[in-house]
């Protein structure tokens, strides 16, 4: 099928990639030449990985292209899926500037690109949005423009479930396929799409049609429960750690429990969580809550637990000697360079302000390896943190009197071995015996 991706972040990049690598033929749309660019030249424009390779192959295919012209990727195309930023406005609220925006440029470019043969295309929300959304703002804005000769379009939604870090193996493994649409033609085209899914894992396809507002709050469900877990976790580490107890093995046996039924997935007791959807997607559940005059007290429990958990890192900092600290890991979580709402950005910040000197080591968020957006990311909203970026864990740790461990990789976990400061707190939860072997080794959450 010739597919148009809109929105080349991690969630487009790693779409794109992986449809063009299942012999679709992909055009990726962005507003931002950071994204288009990289792909252009054979180059993933977010770090992720796999994604390099996968982008290198599908460009050398000739099945993976990249533009910031709407027209080019609409030429003929059956798909569009809009994988557009949804993020929180001032108020808590989903922002859906770009959504509107991308659906406006779709419907646009079909007066000027050439219909499909069959004269369909499916407009396909994989933005986490609220319910009501592809009804009532994607419905609008089609019906502002006016209708395009040729082009019959059909909507639905098909929330993403993919984690940073991991895109590429959740992409080919997601937890379901869920479409919501009313349109059985969109159905039909989104189950030959993502066909090549069930038949990698030898099963029936297995897409589940429902209803469109369904498919739109299941997102939020998922990562409302994934944050709650993690508060939870974290709250069971607190409270034990005042007797003694290990809570990462509490919850290594808590997860056997089979009338639980529940993946150990999120319930290390450790740091808070972060990131670009879990905080955001909170704040929108929350703020759907507040628009409709009623509480949600568990949820919005689960961001004040998430809260704490950055504001007793500082306390126990605070309660120590020593103003050199070397931290090392800044993004929110291993393997990916997503520096938004990172509570590791938090923590740092906390600090500087409270007059302590800060070196930086994170493996991926490097001085050395920052490029396209993410560098502008860094230098436009974290200067200050920029200037104590280091490549180098060594340097971050010389002369510390105390590390903090959060994301990390095997250099930085050398690197603290070779040169341990006389103070560790470890907030990853997964440095090691040999590591939480080090004199003034301190656990968060156990
Ligand atoms: P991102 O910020 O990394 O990327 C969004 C991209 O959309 C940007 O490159 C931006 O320039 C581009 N864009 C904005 N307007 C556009 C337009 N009119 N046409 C083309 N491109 C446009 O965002 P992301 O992390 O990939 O997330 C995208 C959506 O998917 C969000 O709704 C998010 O909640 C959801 N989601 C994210 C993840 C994740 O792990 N990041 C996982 C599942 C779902």
């Amino acid at each position: 099928m010739k597919v148009a991706v809109f929105g080349l972040g991690y969630v487009g990049s790693v779409t794109a990639a992986c449809l063009a690598a299942n012999g679709h033929d992909v055009w990726g749309v962005d507003v931002d030449t950071a994204k288009v660019g990289p792909i252009t030249e054979g180059h993933s424009p977010v770090v992720e990985p796999g994604l390099d390779e996968l982008v290198a192959d599908g460009v050398a295919a000739g099945r993976l292209h990249a533009t910031t012209d709407p027209r080019l990727a609409l030429e003929r195309a059956d798909v569009s899926l809009i994988c557009v930023g949804t993020p929180s406005t001032a108020a808590g609220s989903t922002d859906l500037t770009y959504i509107r925006r991308a659906v406006r440029d779709i419907a646009e470019a079909a007066h000027v690109a050439e219909p499909p043969e069959s004269g369909f295309h499916s407009i396909v929300v994989r933005s986490t949005v609220p319910p009501g959304t592809v009804d009532e703002v994607v419905a609008r804005v089609l019906a502002e423009v006016p209708a395009a000769e040729g082009f019959t379009f059909g909507t639905a939604m098909c929330p993403e479930f993919l984690r940073e870090g991991s895109g590429l193996a959740d992409f080919y493994d997601p937890p379901f396929v869920v479409v919501g649409t009313r349109n059985a033609k969109v159905g039909t085209a989104l189950t030959d799409l993502f066909a090549f899914i069930f038949e990698r894992r030898g099963l029936g396809v297995d897409v589940q049609v429902v209803d469109i507002r369904t498919a739109e709050a299941l997102k939020y469900a998922c990562n409302a429960f994934h944050a709650t877990k993690v508060s939870f976790a974290n709250e069971m580490g607190r409270i034990f750690r005042y007797y003694g107890v290990d809570s990462r093995e509490v919850m290594r046996i808590f997860v056997q429990d089979t009338s639980l039924n529940i993946s150990p997935y999120y319930l290390r007791p450790g740091f808070a969580f972060g990131g670009s959807c879990l905080p955001k997607d909170l704040r929108s559940v929350l703020h759907l809550a507040r628009v409709n005059d009623t509480d949600l007290p568990l949820l919005a429990g689960t961001l004040a637990t998430n809260e704490l958990t950055v504001r007793d890192v500082v306390d126990r900092v605070v309660a120590g000697p020593g103003r050199e600290i070397a931290l090392l890991g800044l993004s929110f979580k291993h393997a990916t360079d997503d520096l938004r709402e990172s509570p590791s950005v938090e923590l740092a910040e906390r600090l500087i302000g409270k007059g302590y000197n800060l070196r930086i080591y994170d493996a991926i968020v490097n001085p050395s390896r920052l490029v396209g957006a993410n560098l502008r990311h860094v230098t436009s909203k974290l200067p200050h943190l920029q200037r104590v970026l280091t490549d180098d864990p060594i340097a971050a740790l010389a002369g510390a009197d105390l590390a903090i461990v959060s994301a990390t990789d095997t250099a930085a976990i050398d690197a603290l071995l070779t040169t341990p400061p006389s103070r560790t707190i470890d907030l990853s939860g997964r440095l090691g015996n040999a590591v939480e072997a080090l004199p003034g080794y301190e656990g968060v959450g156990w």
